[in-house]
C-alpha cells in the first residue's frame, strides 16, 4: 500500500516517519509526508515549521510535498468558528479542509491511502481527527494508526527541532 502521511510539523511527525522508514507499520509499502497547512499564521510561522519538517525528512531521506499555502482559503473554511475553543467545530472544519486536500493529492498522484499525525498532540483530540478524515477521505482510505509516543519523545530530546508553542491559526494564539 502507498500511503500519504498528513503532517502539522517536525515534533509531531518525528515517530511515525522513523516508523514508517524503519517499515514498523504492516502493508505500507511506500510513503510520502505531505505538508498542507493553511491553517498556520503568520506566513513566516509557516515557514519555520515548513523548513523544519523538510529538513527531518531530508536527513532520513524521505519523499515529502509541500502543497499551497493559502490561508485566505482557509479563513473562508472557517468563518463563523473564529471564537470556538480549540477542540471546537473551528477545528473539525479545519481538520475537514486539510484532509481533503491531501486525500485530492493522494488519490491525483496513485497512492492508496492517508494516516496523520494531527492528533498526537496533548492538546488535540484523536477522535475528532479521527472523525474529520473519514468524513472527507472518500474512496481514499484513512488509516487511524496509533504511533509510538515513546519513540516520538525520544527523537524530540535528541533534536534541536523549533517548536511552536501554540496550533497554528491566529486564534490559537489568542489563547495563551
Ligand atoms: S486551533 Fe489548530 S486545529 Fe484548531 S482551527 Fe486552529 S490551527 Fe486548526
Amino acid at each position: 500500500m502507498k500511503l500519504v502521511l498528513v503532517s502539522c510539523c517536525a515534533p509531531c511527525s518525528a515517530g511515525a516517519i522513523k516508523q514508517l522508514a524503519d517499515g514498523a507499520i504492516p502493508d505500507v509499502d511506500d510513503f510520502i509526508v505531505l505538508f498542507f497547512n493553511p491553517n498556520i499564521f503568520p506566513e513566516t510561522e509557516y515557514q519555520k515549521r515548513m523548513a523544519e519538517q523538510i529538513r527531518y525528512c531530508t536527513t532520513l531521506g524521505v519523499k515529502h510535498v509541500e502543497l499551497e499555502y493559502d490561508h485566505v482559503a482557509w479563513r473562508d473554511a472557517v468563518r463563523g468558528m473564529e471564537a470556538a475553543p480549540e477542540r471546537g467545530p473551528r477545528c473539525s472544519r479545519c481538520f475537514e479542509f486539510r484532509f481533503r486536500r491531501a486525500a485530492d493529492w493522494a488519490r491525483a498522484n496513485g497512492y492508496d491511502a492517508v494516516a496523520s499525525v494531527l492528533g498526537v498532540s496533548r492538546h488535540k483530540d484523536q477522535t475528532q481527527v479521527d472523525r474529520a478524515a473519514a468524513t472527507v477521505c472518500g474512496d481514499v482510505r484513512y488509516m487511524p494508526i496509533k504511533w509510538d509516543e515513546g519513540l516520538r519523545q525520544q527523537i524530540g530530546r535528541a533534536s534541536d527541532f523549533y517548536r511552536q508553542n501554540y496550533c497554528g491559526c491566529e486564534f490559537s494564539i489568542r489563547k495563551l
